[in-house]
């Protein structure tokens, strides 16, 4: 008698959420029974988000960031791509905002996050409509004299590093509030005070210590044009600006999880409260070290990438690492059925970090041959296609040439 195929379905197409798919189809050979993925995304085409910056300061290296799904799954098995937007999670369901119903028997939550745009552009779901903006986005660059960036976490820093090198007459601020960029727990001092001289030698003035406020600059309008005064509460200056990109942190949205229940909760969790799901300051869902949510109901949901808690630094590189632990995991437990398989638990992440500041530049920290800064490992590894080709390559699709 032929079995039903198992339903995974992966919500993110992403570095978490493409990160599984490739690593399970590497992994499932060995496995017995028919499978069938659905893979969600609320857009028509994945967003390589790294190179966001190049592409604000040179519009054609956009063509290197936007891919089809087409070719992500062989043909002819019943794998498929759907676009819509997830808005309920249950026990062996999901509910599109569309209110279509998607069964399941292990599901992958990959949502990731939102960085202010031009980082990643929230509310648009097609690559075309994308593209447009960051056209206007760049025609605001290229008319602005005076730019100012608030934030110099990694993003900031790329930001301000990408406009400095390719439009080197800008004058070019970078405001922050810490005493030091890129301040990110586990990473050595010296990596930050690199960051630091690195910006100030590409000319850019960099503020530290000083919280600002500029009057509309949200993270729904993260780009204000028109020119403003901002002051310098510490410093006792004023700066004139014309053009103003808001880069602090960035913001996950895992309210899917608030239907989610267990399927015997009056039984066995009658006290269950779904918002024990998610870590209440950052909205990540909290994981286990097998990358399952955190919940002994829910051992048949997985998660990884921004969205998950899994790891404290949200990094595309934590979904490099993990994404093979998860679909060996996931395939463990199709292979094993209602048994309980050992899992593999989540590999530890090296402190890495490359900044890229425009094709030939850039700091890094690495950890090989002691810790490396500097220069020459940024571009080596980042600067030059900010991991375009590797992005086109996962989705089994050669790389525009730009
Ligand atoms: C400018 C920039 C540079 C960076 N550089 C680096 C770097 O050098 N190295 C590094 O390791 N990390 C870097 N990062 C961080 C890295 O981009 C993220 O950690 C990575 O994108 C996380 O991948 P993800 O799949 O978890 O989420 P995302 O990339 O955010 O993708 C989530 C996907 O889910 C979809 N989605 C979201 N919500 C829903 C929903 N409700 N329904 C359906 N679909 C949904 C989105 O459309 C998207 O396709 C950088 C980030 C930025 C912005």
């Amino acid at each position: 008698m032929s079995r039903s195929p198992v339903k995974i379905v992966v919500v993110g197409g992403s570095y978490g959420g493409v990160g599984f798919i490739s690593n399970y189809f590497k992994e499932a050979k060995k496995l017995q029974r028919p499978v069938e993925i659905t893979l969600i995304d609320r857009r028509d085409y994945r967003h390589n988000c790294l190179g966001s910056f190049r592409a604000l300061v040179q519009p054609d290296f956009s063509t290197a960031l936007w891919a089809p799904y087409t070719s992500l799954f062989p043909q002819g098995q019943g794998h498929k791509v759907v676009q819509g937007s997830l808005k309920e999670v249950h026990h062996h369901h999901i509910v599109l905002e569309s209110g279509d119903s998607i069964a399941f028997d292990y599901l992958v939550l990959a949502t990731g996050s939102y960085n202010p745009a031009p980082a990643k552009i929230q509310g648009i779901t097609s690559y075309k409509q994308a593209v447009a903006l960051n056209e206007q986005y760049h025609k605001a660059v290229q008319a602005a004299r005076h730019i100012t960036v608030v934030g110099a976490g990694a993003c900031g820093v790329e930001l301000a590093g990408e406009i400095a090198h390719a439009f080197p007459d800008k004058k070019l601020t970078v405001i922050h509030a810490g005493a030091r960029p890129v301040d990110y727990p586990g990473f050595a001092d010296e990596f930050k005070a690199a960051a630091a001289k690195h910006l100030r030698d590409l000319g850019i003035d960099l503020v530290l210590n000083e919280r600002v406020s500029v009057e509309g600059l949200d993270m729904e309008h993260p780009v204000l044009e028109g020119r403003r005064q901002i002051q310098l509460k510490c410093q006792q200056r004023t700066i004139e600006t014309d053009l103003v990109f808001l880069s602090t942190g960035y913001v996950v949205d895992t309210s899917y999880l608030r239907t989610l229940v267990p399927e015997n909760k009056a039984a066995d969790y009658p006290n269950f409260d779904p918002s024990s799901l998610v870590d209440q300051r950052t909205h990540r869902i909290k994981a286990n070290a097998h990358m399952q949510i955190d919940h002994p109901a829910f051992a048949h949901i997985f998660t990884i990438g921004d969205c998950s808690n899994a790891y404290e630094t949200a990094t595309a590189a934590s979904c490099t690492y993990a994404s093979p632990i998860l679909a060996k995991n996931v395939i463990k437990l199709i292979q094993d059925g209602n048994g309980s398989p050992s899992l593999l638990t989540k590999p530890d992440l090296p402190k890495v970090m490359l900044l890229a500041t425009g094709p030939r530049n850039g700091v890094a920290m690495l950890p090989i041959f002691g810790t490396r800064f500097g220069n020459f490992f940024a571009r080596m590894l980042k600067s030059k296609d900010l991991f375009s080709k590797m992005m086109w390559q996962s989705m089994n699709l050669e790389a525009p040439r730009v």
